[in-house]
């Protein structure tokens, strides 16, 4: 089959499968309907396009992983239960993972029937996750004890499986004491408790870990080697969050720009037209380099510190968006008449784009990463580095 007729069976399966614009309801309902459409398209032979056929994938080529997401860009899909697990837990597990952990777990994540979530993030390690102070102790049977805290923890609310940062030697320097684990989210002692953010809804969480029982094969990678298995993780992330924010369903995206422009009577207008061009271009550039990641990715050379690239430009383009809409729509975007569901719609994008300059990395941190690892720049200061994690005073933690 070549990428067209590829693109046809994508576009008929769409048709007939993609559910209405989901919009406001209850998350329960679009948890249900997220997972009915998912279910679908793995059975159509239209989950994990790239990935290999042994582990549920369908082996193709990123040609036509383009072509699938073009036709998905017309329809405002419910991906977002399923981000974390395709776009970094799933991509993580097949580099790292176990034969028989691929073999568990990657057919389930693709079809939609098992959710994942990414438990990093601490109360006391963000920016400097390798802070973090959540601890594992291995028992005596070769099984770990989890006990600490995360947060932020982006569909934990629904989620079946964690990637579980937590650290086993805390007698050695921060990055090297820690672990990267698959945790069952529904093991007795988690405990998922939601956070509201300025949209009004609660797409994240803070998650407790009491004397969680996990076994000896839940380990991603080496015991102690956690950091590198985080950084191949944040690799993939930042890709899939740089690759994901321009959809055509976005209210932000260049295409509902120009409609919103023609709506409010702005679209001849030169400043407006100048900044469509510019979003134009931007977003068509920034597809052109994540193509090009997914390639080289696919054809063995992972995305490595350029990640950082397509994902703070993401992130400027969503904030210039912003302004942008703001240039066309003025006062509007902040009081509508109720029931504009497309203004009430774009509020919300608005609400969220804060969020883009800090969830998988922050702004300030994608710089410091290109600047050290592509740029070549002197690297930050690390007073820390060669001292053991039990006597530095970070989070909680005071040396004794
Ligand atoms: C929408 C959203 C979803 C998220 N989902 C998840 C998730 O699913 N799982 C998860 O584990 N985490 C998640 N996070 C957490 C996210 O990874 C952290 O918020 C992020 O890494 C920043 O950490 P922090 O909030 O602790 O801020 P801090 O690290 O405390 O940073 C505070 C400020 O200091 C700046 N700063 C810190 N260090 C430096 C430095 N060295 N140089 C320059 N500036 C610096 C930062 O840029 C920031 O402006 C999510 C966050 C958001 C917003």
């Amino acid at each position: 089959m070549d990428v067209d007729e590829f693109r046809a069976r994508a576009r008929e399966f769409l048709a007939a499968n993609a559910p209405e614009s989901l919009g406001d309801r209850a998350p329960a309902e679009v948890l249900r309907e997220a997972k009915r459409f998912q279910a679908a398209a793995y059975d159509a032979g239209l989950a994990g396009i790239t990935w290999p056929p042994e582990f549920g994938g369908q082996g193709r080529t990123a040609a036509e992983q383009q072509a699938y997401d073009a036709e998905a860009a017309h329809y405002d899909l419910p991906s977002s239960p399923f981000m974390v697990g395709m776009g970094m837990c799933g991509p993580t597990l097949l580099d790292l993972g176990t034969p028989e952990q691929k073999a568990r777990y990657l057919p389930k994540l693709l079809r939609g029937d098992e959710i994942w979530c990414q438990l990093f993030s601490e109360p006391g390690a963000g920016s400097d996750v390798a802070s973090l102070q959540t601890r594992a102790v291995r028992e005596s049977g070769g099984g770990w004890v989890i006990n600490g805290q995360k947060v932020w923890t982006s569909g934990a609310q629904w989620s079946d499986f964690g990637a579980l940062l937590a650290r086993t030697d805390p007698d050695v320097p921060k990055h090297r004491g820690i672990t990267m684990f698959i945790v069952d989210m529904h093991a007795p002692g988690v405990t998922v408790r939601p956070l509201r953010d300025m949209t009004g809804r609660a797409p994240f969480n803070e998650v407790y870990f009491d004397d969680v029982r996990i076994p000896a094969d839940s380990v991603i990678g080496e015991v102690g080697g956690g950091w590198l298995a985080a950084v191949t993780m944040l690799g993939h992330e930042r890709v899939s969050i740089g690759g994901t924010v321009r959809r055509g369903s976005d209210p932000l995206s260049y295409d509902n720009l120009v409609e919103l422009a023609r709506r409010r009577g702005r679209a001849e207008d030169p400043v407006v037209r100048g900044r469509l061009a510019e979003i134009y271009a931007q977003e068509k550039a920034l597809g052109l380099f994540n193509s090009r990641l997914r390639q080289e990715a696919e054809a063995g050379s992972p995305p490595g510190a350029r990640g950082s690239v397509s994902k703070l430009a993401g992130a400027l383009l969503l904030w210039r968006a912003v302004d942008t809409a703001g240039l066309i729509a003025g006062p509007e975007l902040a009081a509508w008449e109720p029931g504009d569901a497309a203004a009430e719609e774009m509020a919300i994008a608005i609400n969220s784009t804060p969020a883009s300059s800090i969830a998988g990395g922050s702004n300030q941190i994608q710089r410091n990463i290109i600047g050290e690892r592509i740029l070549g720049l002197p690297k930050e200061p690390q007073v820390d580095r060669d001292v053991p994690f039990r006597e530095l005073k970070v989070g909680t933690q005071r040396p004794a």
